[in-house]
């Protein structure tokens, strides 16, 4: 193709100005980039479904007679068909309807519908299914290939980006250049890219069906490889982009780091101590430090960031230290008061809660510099907050942040081509295949030791149903001093409906569990309130702390010895293993409960299963990867996950040892490439990661 300029999307035919513009925004603007416009997933029009073998749940194309249609007035008015086939009935259900649609649904009538499945008051029923009526039974129009479905449908039909992927393939199918010359023995490169790019566009007749619609066809594993190697390769790109900024050199710390260490009154661990040498290397050089340190919960990861800040201080820079909650945050700032109170320090707070009066007064101290340490949620980079001299950014649970929000603070102390330093603390363990292609443009540290004297924590998993038993177990455990953790988790994605679970939940405990100390915690607990409320636990007022998942992250109680987890099946396995790590933290032996709601389906059961089996947060996050993919583990979308085109990194993990290798050469033989393939795949933007 060379030098020719790439064909504007507004060539195909249909595509006017209006259209033109939605595509832009969806960063399609060339034929070409509509070729990477890839099915989401695809449809199985090519076959009748006997309407007896539907399950709730699947799609399918069904065809059958129409025993009875009629409207019905319940709480809202909708259209009711009945059909049947020689195997059983269904209903079609439609809320919104013309008059001309009903008078067509015509009793004896043949109709074919393409939909979901779901169970409804009278059997399984169609809601809104695209439908078709027929002059005969034998009339069924069925597809030749499966149908594709593309994502990011705003105003645009699924016709119409089947009509637009067939002309770009007319268009530019044969002549999208390969940019990859060498793939690793694990991909097969039978097919040519554009064979590869059609085959997914328009499956032809007799492809694997199967395959396709699991994502492992070979076609998708070619595309897979590539697009893996592109985000790689773009993630390499940032670290070369930083390495070209400026940053001030953060010297080890002569003073205060050893008065801090000698008082901490435990030794740190081999783990922490390599930990500490990795970062305050990196700090002391002239270029901006991106390290990230990964350590299961309770690896003591707070005292590794703490002496970069004192060393950042010592050099006359400032630091800050960020926490995704409230909560953490505040917990922090208990930690680093009382460290840094014996090196004469005192860290300001910043968190969204502040009275104006005291948000300008903190405001007032960084930026022109008094206070050096700063410590709060993501209010430390909202826009009236500037600094004097930031010289290190740390933060925590870093997966709980958005990127954005990440970037700005970044930019907070960056001033034309110098920026501050960043640490980011991870208890969400990640295995190193994907460390290495997802986070290439950072360091790695790993903190794989646990401080001396914990006791491994024992989990159980009990039925919903064995509740008052677990109560017993409490009532013992508060009986010899210990404490208690009882989580009552999201139920269906509602904030809400967890604070309702938790509430009558302390009210059960409450009245079961008489002579003990219960309290109740949650997103909606003012802040203040918050925060007697976990004092209250941490002193030993509080027996039992009843909350939503919000003590999920670095809550540090150590008398805490239960962990009761409710609808545990509802979990992730981080995220279970998240929450177990709020006890063990102690030398007592701890326990962790998972209460599950039968019948526990096969996934949950293997999560519950690995818990149990194993206490390594490396292991565990292996096992969340090929469970249920790297959603959970490297956070939610808004976490900055990369949202791949065919890629998915828990289904192509084979691929991500190869992509490292592959990405090295291609930068070493064939640079020139290199830009081309990242914004194919990436368009112009990286907005997912950090630089
Ligand atoms: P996390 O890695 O989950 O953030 P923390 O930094 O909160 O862990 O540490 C957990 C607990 O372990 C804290 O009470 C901390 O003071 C303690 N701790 C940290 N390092 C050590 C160590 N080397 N020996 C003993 N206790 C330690
Ligand atoms: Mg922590």
């Amino acid at each position: 193709m060379g030098d020719t300029e790439p064909l504007a999307i507004t060539a195909l035919k249909g595509v006017g100005p209006q259209l033109g513009a939605k595509l832009g925004r969806l960063g399609i603007n060339t034929v070409v980039d509509l070729l990477f416009h890839l099915p989401l997933r695809y449809q199985d029009r090519t076959t009748l479904a006997p309407i007896g073998s539907l399950r709730p749940g699947s799609e399918a194309l069904i065809h059958g007679r129409i025993e009875i249609s009629g409207a019905r007035f319940g709480r809202r008015r909708s259209l009711v068909t009945v059909i049947s086939d020689d195997t059983g009935r269904l209903t079609m259900r439609q809320f919104h309807f013309s008059g001309a649609q009903q008078r067509g649904l015509r009793r004896g009538g043949c109709i074919q519908c393409y939909g979901e499945a779901r169970a409804g008051p009278s059997g399984l029923e169609m809601v809104h299914p695209e439908y078709r009526l027929l002059d005969s039974l034998d009339h069924s129009i069925t597809e030749a290939t499966l149908t594709p479905v593309y994502p990011g449908t705003e105003g645009i039909s699924q016709p119409k980006w089947r009509d637009l992927a067939g002309q770009a393939l007319a268009r530019c199918g044969q002549d999208i250049p390969e940019l990859v010359s060498e793939f690793p023995e694990t991909v097969s490169v039978h097919l040519s890219l554009g064979e590869a790019l059609a085959l997914l566009h328009h499956p032809p007749p007799g492809s694997d069906l199967v395959a396709l619609r699991a994502g492992t066809h070979p076609a998708q594993h070619r595309l897979a490889f590539e697009e893996l190697l592109a985000h790689h390769l773009a993630l390499r790109g940032r670290r070369t982009q930083r390495d070209a900024l400026s940053a001030t050199p953060i010297p080890p710390s002569a003073r205060l780091w050893p008065t801090l260490r000698g008082q901490l009154g435990f030794d740190l661990t081999g783990a922490q101590q390599r930990a500490i040498g990795e970062i305050l290397a990196d700090i002391a050089k002239a270029h901006p430090a991106l390290r990230l340190v990964q350590g299961d919960v309770g690896s003591g990861k707070t005292i590794v960031a703490a002496a970069a800040v004192v060393a950042a201080v010592e050099a006359g820079q400032q630091a800050v230290v960020m926490a995704p909650t409230e909560l953490l945050a505040e917990q922090h700032l208990a930690v680093f008061r009382s460290w840094l109170s014996r090196l004469s320090l005192e860290p300001v707070w910043l968190s969204g809660r502040l009275s104006k009066r005291e948000r300008r007064q903190v405001c007032t101290s960084l930026a022109n510099g008094q206070a050096r340490v700063a410590i709060g949620t993501h209010a430390l980079f909202q826009d009236d907050v500037s600094y004097d001299q930031l010289g290190l950014v740390v933060v925590d649970e870093q997966h709980r942040f958005g990127v954005a929000q990440r970037l700005a603070l970044r930019d907070k102390g960056r001033i034309d081509d110098h920026a501050p330093h960043q640490l980011i603390m991870s208890a969400t363990p990640i295995p190193r295949s994907l460390t290495m292609v997802m986070y290439a443009d950072m360091d790695i540290s790993v903190i794989d030791e646990m401080p001396p004297g914990r006791q491994p924590v024992e989990t159980v998993a009990l039925s919903n149903s064995r509740r008052l038993e677990v109560q017993d177990r409490i009532r013992e455990a508060c009986a010899r001093g210990h404490r208690a953790y009882w989580v009552c988790p999201l139920v269906e994605d509602s904030e809400v409906l967890a604070v309702q679970a938790a509430t009558s939940r302390a009210e059960t405990l409450r009245a079961e569990l008489p002579g003990l100390v219960i309290a109740l915690l949650h997103g909606r607990t003012p802040s203040a309130e918050k925060e007697a409320t976990m004092n209250d636990f941490r002193c030993g007022r509080t027996d039992v702390l009843v909350a939503t998942t919000v003590i999920e992250v670095g809550v540090d109680v150590p008398e805490a010895s239960v962990m009761v987890i409710e609808n545990a099946e509802r979990l992730g396995l981080s995220q279970l293993h998240q929450l177990r790590g709020r006890v063990g933290r102690g030398d007592r032996q701890s326990t962790c409960v998972l209460m599950y709601q039968p019948p526990l389906g096969v996934l949950a059961r293997e999560r519950l299963a690995a818990l149990r089996q194993t206490t390594d947060g490396f292991a565990i996050a292996q096992k969340d990867l090929e469970l249920r993919g790297p959603g959970e583990l490297l956070g939610t979308r808004q976490s900055g996950v990369p949202q791949f085109r065919v890629a998915d990194l828990a289904r192509d993990r084979a691929l991500l040892p190869a992509v490292q290798t592959t990405a090295t050469r291609l930068l070493r033989d064939n640079p020139g490439q290199v830009p081309g393939l990242i914004a194919r795949w990436l368009g112009h933007g990286l907005d997912f990661s950090d630089a």
